[in-house]
């Protein structure tokens, strides 16, 4: 679904590759993690996905499209395929939530009978029911990057990249956030994640490719963040201890949940992905934190890589009263991307 292949990027005037010899690749359902300090190279993998840049040698690969081939007036319809949310949110400040949410697909020229049914339905998927006419300066941190992921996820996009969602935000408010992830990731959605937050990624135990100065150091199917002496804390020392032991004791209570019935996904076309029947509450600071669950950790391959079919999880939820995909102004340019490699 996403295949980089000896990826070497070398931003102009600079000594060292942004990226060497980078090789890896994402199958359709899985939730990676990007990891690593500063400067390693995450954000330019992720710019090389939507396109925004191109690799000084080697080749890229995303939906079954080399994109180095893809011409520059087919990335717009390309991009309607995956989703993006960052650190710092991105909301148009003077447009309310529903706005926002709905900027999204009227730029793509959606139907305003079609807005009018998805932009509730995804501002329901995040659990921002009721607070559509909001500006983004009326609501809290965790919600403001909940619209950002129902901006993101409106267009039922195949993939979501995440670059540091959760960096701006407390440990409590960002499990919300990682619950939301973990939720959409097992309706169907590809998930990678570029984060230095070693707690979630350890309590995960989820796919992690490490960068160091720009060299892949590590493709583990189920590791944690490893050597975290070099990462900077986000959180000071004093907000962590009780609010984050709750963060990660609910991380692994959404673990133990979905990973209850594993589903083997075929690599076939695209259905429509199902999102979680309900919304994720958002655990405060005060909150008990439940009791932690056995680890479920899947085994290891012999190889250490993720297997070629991955099993993920689907909730028990009613796909068609959420569902979407079938309406959404993709149809035109879905032959624009070919079958997921
Ligand atoms: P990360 O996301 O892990 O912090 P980046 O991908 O942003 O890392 O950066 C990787 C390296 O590429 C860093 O050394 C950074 O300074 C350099 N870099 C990133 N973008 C540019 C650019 N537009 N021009 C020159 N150098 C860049």
């Amino acid at each position: 679904m996403i295949r980089f292949e000896n990826v070497t990027k070398r931003y102009r005037g600079t000594k060292r590759p942004a990226l060497d010899e980078v090789d890896f690749e994402v199958e359709r359902g899985e939730f990676v993690f990007l990891v690593g300090a500063s400067g390693s190279g995450k954000s330019t993998c992720l710019r090389l996905i939507l396109r925004e840049d191109v690799p000084t040698t080697g080749r890229v690969a995303v939906l079954g499209r080399d994109l180095r081939s893809l011409a520059n007036r087919k990335v717009p319809y390309f991009r309607r395929n995956i989703g993006s949310v960052f650190q710092d949110f991105r909301l148009l400040p003077s447009k309310t939530v529903y706005q926002n949410v709905a900027f999204s697909l009227q730029v793509i020229g959606s139907s305003r009978g079609f807005i009018q049914q998805a932009v509730p339905e995804a501002l329901a998927l995040v659990g921002l029911e009721g607070k559509e006419k909001r500006m983004p300066h009326e609501l809290s941190g965790g919600e403001q990057q909940r619209v950002a992921i129902a901006r993101a996820l409106v267009n039922r996009p195949q993939i979501l990249l995440a670059d540091e969602p959760t960096g701006n935000l407390d440990p409590a408010t960002s499990v919300g956030i990682m619950q939301l992830l973990a939720r959409v990731n097992a309706g169907g959605t590809t998930v990678l994640m570029a984060t230095h937050e070693a707690g979630f990624v350890d309590q995960m135990q989820r796919r992690v490719i490490e960068l160091q100065d720009g060299v892949m150091v590590r493709d583990e199917s189920s590791g944690g963040y490893g050597d975290t002496s070099n990462i900077p804390r986000l959180t000071p020392e004093v907000l962590r201890g009780a609010a984050a032991t709750a963060a990660l004791t609910a991380v692994q209570e959404v673990q133990r949940q979905t990973e209850a019935v594993p589903v083997i996904v075929p690599d076939a076309p695209e259905t429509a992905p199902s999102p979680p029947a309900e919304s994720a509450p958002e655990p405060s600071a005060d909150q008990a934190p439940p009791a932690a669950p056995e680890p479920t950790a899947p085994a290891l391959p012999p190889d250490g890589h993720a297997p070629r079919t991955h099993p993920i999880v689907l909730p028990d939820v009613d796909v068609a009263e959420l569902g979407v995909a079938g309406r959404l102004g993709l149809r035109d340019d879905d032959e624009e991307v070919g079958p997921t490699s």
